[in-house]
């Protein structure tokens, strides 16, 4: 099952995809059988697609999640999780614009896998931890490097409004039997600039999910994004980043491509 967030005729509705058509449903955490029975739904080319989630519970994001990430700057591998969080008003969809902001020169993308919690669970086991997945989607975690580093606390720089892109739908996770076998891409302009596959994380999921829920309730909606590989414009030599014109392109195998427009601030 693919999970959708869509907009027609001026209304928006959670969908699922059936073919090329999308069935609108009340809620992707509890599709009901009567909800796909009956009706054909809309070609997906006449609706537009929202993030999956427009407004999602917690985004936890996991810092240095891959090896080759943590030596391109300069540091060993972590021994525990480095987790920090996005606010989900940072949240955009697929094809949205992120928006440089005026307050940052230098803006950067992250190619990241995210896992979408369905259902709630407090100290969930490591060996149960994949009962509380809905599923899997790509997550842009587009960071403000400047805010981040003078801050020396990340979260005002990863959620700057448009910070995070999100789709272009979710891939229930029946479909993904192993979210650690996946190839990652992430191109700027066609420019390929982070290829890896998820295999290269150092903490795996129901590791992460474990861990963070002995701290926190997890609940449907909350997202959890795996990390970046390395090749992020800010450790490049010389270093590079987000301009006006850009279009940043993120691609994760067996679920999609999530692309967005990079556009200046209004001032
Ligand atoms: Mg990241």
């Amino acid at each position: 099952m693919k999970y959708v967030s869509f907009e027609m005729n001026a209304s928006s509705s959670f969908g699922v995809l059936q073919g090329d058509r999308v069935v609108a449903v009340a809620s992707p955490f509890q599709v009901l059988e009567e909800e796909l029975a009956g009706t054909r739904g809309y070609p997906l080319s006449m609706v537009r697609l929202r993030a999956p989630l427009p407004q999602p519970g917690k985004i936890m994001c996991m810092g240095r999640n891959y090896v080759e990430h943590a030596r391109e700057q300069g540091v060993e591998p972590p021994k525990s999780p480095v987790i920090f969080a996005k606010y989900p008003t940072a949240v955009i969809g697929p094809g949205d614009p992120i928006v440089l902001p005026s307050i940052s020169q230098k803006v950067d993308y992250e190619a990241e896998l995210a896992v979408v919690i369905g259902r709630r669970g407090k100290k969930i086991a490591e060996s149960h931890a994949l009962d509380h997945v809905l599923g899997y989607t790509i997550l842009n975690d587009v960071s403000a490097r400047d805010l981040q580093f003078t801050d020396g606390q990340w979260v005002r720089g990863k959620s700057c409004d448009t910070f995070a892109p999100l789709g272009p739908w979710i891939v229930g996770k029946e479909e993904i039997p192993d979210p650690h076998r996946l190839d990652i891409e992430l191109r700027v302009n066609g420019d390929l600039r982070q290829a890896s596959n998820t295999r290269h994380q150092i903490f795996k999921i129901p590791f992460l999910i474990s861990y963070l829920s002995q701290a926190m309730t997890l609940e449907p909606g909350d997202i959890l994004s795996t990390g970046t590989p390395s090749g992020v414009g800010v450790f490049r030599d010389p270093p590079v980043f987000l301009k006006p014109g850009d279009v940043v392109e993120i691609t994760i195998e067996a679920i999609g491509t999530l692309q967005n427009p990079v556009v200046g601030e209004e001032r």
